[in-house]
């Protein structure tokens, strides 16, 4: 049977669980050498398909911060967003819903969805920490752009932010870049955040980070890093050694409703974070995603957006797949300990010159 490259959400008959099936993400060219743990060097720049100047590699730009005098799809750029060349998720057809409990025994829908990549900076950087606060913000600022834009679309109720940084945080391309999916249902993840802090809420009529933040804020033994708006910590029960997130300090579920000032302070904050991660772990491979209301929400009272951080140093091994329970070395009272006192490595140094 010729194999069908077309993407599918399946629903796990036991668990209910839902995963996407999506063989052409196996045809996508690997730059980083997955058997380098903590991969963070240049590898692949002389082809890199993300380099100002090879925008021929990469579909049409949909969104792009760029000269005046440039033209859409060639050189003089600042920031790209691009679908991605090997989807997980696309456009095309139709979606289907299913209704909770309805479905047979073994439920699929078309892999319906837009997958893109937001190209952070036209010159061959590796590292986060490597942008310019400048440069940063426009990448804050560009989610959301894009959260507006996909919400624009009544069919996807979810756009999900995220960014691997290393082979082994799941990058396959060193060249700095976000990803951004968006789907027709709120992922798993968001879905259990929205319930349980809905839960508190009908309990105590108060936002459940909200009241994290105020707890954190009197004790500090989990705070990281703070500006005036907001706060980096260590949560109370991480799942990974040195998990961080970065939260707002007073209360909105909408991450696209920040201010243009607010984002470039975030864009400050979130690299001191970042550098602080550097230099405790030596430039780790990691992952941060957003977690924000679904889309063309209200302000909602229970939910407060964030960014969750988590470092991959250690691999998930077989108790934490076959119990979902993870298993954390380090205490995050000391983590934040250590990485209160780091200081960002400077910028040289992460570019390994
Ligand atoms: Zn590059
Ligand atoms: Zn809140
Ligand atoms: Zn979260």
């Amino acid at each position: 049977m010729p194999e069908n490259l077309d993407p599918q959400y399946r629903r796990d008959p036991v668990t209910g669980r839902w995963v996407i099936i999506a063989p052409i993400r196996s045809l996508r060219p690997l730059t980083l050498a997955h058997s380098k743990p903590h991969a963070r060097t240049g590898a692949g720049h002389a082809h890199c398909p993300l380099c100002e100047g090879a925008e021929a590699n990469t579909p049409n730009e949909v969104y792009a911060i760029r000269d005046a005098n440039s033209t859409p799809n060639g050189p003089g750029w600042q920031l790209r967003v691009v679908p991605n060349k090997f989807p997980a998720v696309h456009p095309l057809g139709e979606p289907v819903y299913l209704s909770e409990g309805a479905g047979d025994l073994f439920d699929s829908l078309p892999g319906f969805g837009e997958h893109e990549l937001l190209i952070e900076c036209p010159h061959h950087e590796v590292t986060p920490i490597a942008l310019s606060d400048p440069e940063m913000t426009q990448v804050l600022t560009a989610y959301r752009e894009r959260i507006l834009a996909l919400g624009g679309n009544p069919l996807y109720e979810y756009a999900t932010i995220f960014k691997n940084i290393g082979a082994e945080a799941g990058a396959s391309l060193a060249h700095l870049h976000s990803q951004i999916i968006a789907t027709p249902v709120v992922p798993e993840a968001v879905r259990n955040e929205l319930e349980m802090s809905r839960a508190y809420y009908d309990r105590r009529r108060r936002c459940v980070f909200c009241d994290i933040l105020r707890e954190e804020h009197t004790e500090r033994h989990r705070v990281v890093a703070e500006s005036a708006s907001f706060i980096a910590i260590c949560p109370f029960a991480p799942r990974f050694a040195y998990e961080t997130w970065v939260l707002p300090k007073s209360h909105d579920s909408r991450y696209e409703a920040q201010t243009d000032t607010q984002y470039a302070e975030l864009a400050s904050l979130l690299k001191q974070t970042l550098g602080k991660l550097d230099t405790v772990l030596a430039e780790p491979a990691m992952n941060y995603y957003l977690h924000t209301s679904p889309l063309r929400s209200a302000n909602l009272r229970y939910y407060h957006w964030h960014f969750e951080i988590v470092p991959r140093i250690a691999r998930q091994a077989g108790f934490e797949w076959g119990s979902g329970c993870f298993i954390n070395a380090v205490a995050p009272e000391k983590a934040a300990a250590d990485l209160r006192a780091a200081k960002p490595p400077p910028i040289e140094a992460a570019l390994g010159l």
